[in-house]
């Protein structure tokens, strides 16, 4: 019960952008990719995704993504691309798109699913929005949207390509609080972030990515300690004990 990854390389017509041997993600928790610009994580997270070509094998439970059906792959892994698209349609249209891999063609949404698109909508604050054009909103409201419509489709895992970075930070720690319960719930998330105090707070496991590879992978507090961290992205970060702070580390030189 993994996203395996095996051998992978990935980019842009003839040229590699990732190289990675091995790894293992897993059900249930938060997994943060950190890494410079450029270093290849959306294109990470868009091979894992099958919305480009790759070499070697990315499987879950064994099964090829590239080869699932779009439909069941659908099921397996939701992707929130880092750029939103400002779509002509309402944002409980866009939400119900969440549900298409359910839905056999020419069907209309059924019970189940409009309760489970109120619910996202709900749980990410976009229900007083349901009506408005996905166009019209500001950059917080339409990423919320995208959120909800992923949290609709309620795949096994969810890749999010920098989630955070339009939301205030109100609505980015009730993100990540969300990211969590949909974690405790058995999904495997799976996010970039350049926002290292929030990503390690929140994470079970860190990974790090340098020119396309795997620097360093592990626990935040195992990352805390290395010099790999300060390497990869030229800050380092210290735990801290401290009930009335919002992270549980600090970023240091
Ligand atoms: P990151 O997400 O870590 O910022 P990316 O995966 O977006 O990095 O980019 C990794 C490399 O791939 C960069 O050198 C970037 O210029 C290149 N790249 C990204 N998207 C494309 C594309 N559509 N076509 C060609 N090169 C691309």
């Amino acid at each position: 019960m993994a996203l395996e990854l095996r051998n992978i390389r990935a980019g842009y017509g003839s040229g590699t952008i990732i190289d990675i041997v091995g790894y293992s993600f897993e059900q249930g928790f938060i997994t943060s990719i950190i890494g410079k610009n450029g270093s290849g994580k959306s294109t990470l997270l868009k091979a894992m995704d099958a919305q480009i070509s790759y070499e070697g094998s990315i499987t879950i439970d064994g099964n090829e993504v590239s080869k699932m059906p779009h439909g069941e792959r659908a099921k397996m892994v939701a992707y929130l691309p880092q750029h939103l698209n400002p779509v002509a349609m309402s944002v409980r249209t866009l939400v119900s798109h969440g549900r298409f891999p359910y839905k056999s063609f020419g069907h209309n949404l059924t019970k189940e699913d409009v309760r489970i698109i109120d619910e996202a909508m709900e749980m990410v604050e976009v229900a007083n929005l349901s009506h408005r054009q996905v166009s019209s909103l500001s950059g917080g409201e339409m990423s919320r949207a995208y959120i909800a419509m992923v949290i609709a489709q309620k795949s096994r895992y969810i890749l999010l390509d920098e989630p955070a970075s339009d939301l205030d930070i109100e609505h980015q720690i009730r993100l990540m609080e969300i990211l969590e319960e949909l974690a405790k719930r058995g999904c495997g998330i799976i996010m970039t972030s350049h926002d290292i105090p929030m990503a390690l707070t929140y994470s079970k496991e860190v990974l790090l990515i340098e020119n396309g590879r795997i620097a360093d992978d592990g626990s935040p507090d195992e990352i805390s300690k290395k010099e790999s961290l300060k390497r990869v992205v030229g800050v380092g970060v210290e735990r801290v004990a401290n009930s009335r702070l919002l992270f549980d580390y600090n970023l240091i030189k």
